[in-house]
């Protein structure tokens, strides 16, 4: 077990706020508040490294799970739906060559390898014109790192009703 300061609790990947005051529970990455959840959830989720993939599937946003490389390791139905491809096509593949290449920027790629390289978990929000199969989208996405496990976690929602025909 690690050694964990009282400081160093949990803190939702979307707003930040501490999922639960007091708690000297690290676990190096980011969880996701009850507010940020929605309705569906009656309690907060105290880590996104270890969510399975059924329980990424209840999410009310799109979730994706990166390796150390870039690859996909976990991809949920929400991010199936807003990307229009299924998770079966994706998994394995590198996020930033084939999957979505229009992240392949200083603004996300070049974010998060900074991130990951801090050696520390992190977490940052921003707002990026997505190129999906189907649609370009205004999305909001909430990075956060876990690089002790060498996970980076992506969480997707659409920003506004902003839909960009193409
Ligand atoms: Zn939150």
């Amino acid at each position: 077990m690690d050694t964990i300061p009282a400081n160093d609790a949990t803190e939702c990947a979307w707003c930040g706020r501490r999922i639960r005051e007091g708690s000297a529970i690290s676990v190096g990455s980011y969880g996701i508040c009850v507010t940020c959840l929605g309705d569906r959830f009656g309690h907060p989720i105290e880590n996104v490294s270890t969510l399975s993939d059924a329980e990424a599937d209840q999410l009310p946003f799109g979730f994706t799970r990166l390796d150390s490389e870039g690859r996909v390791i976990a991809y949920n139905t929400q991010e199936s739906a807003l990307s229009g491809l299924p998770r079966e096509g994706v998994l394995g593949k590198n996020f930033f060559r084939t999957i979505a290449p229009c992240t392949c920027v200083d603004e996300f790629e070049g974010t998060l390898q900074t991130m990951m390289a801090s050696g520390q978990a992190q977490r940052r929000q921003i707002e990026f014109l997505f190129k999906f199969k189907h649609r370009t989208t205004m999305v909001e996405i909430a990075m956060s790192t876990d690089p002790r496990r060498g996970y980076a976690t992506l969480l997707v929602r659409k920003a506004a009703s902003e839909e960009i025909a193409v």
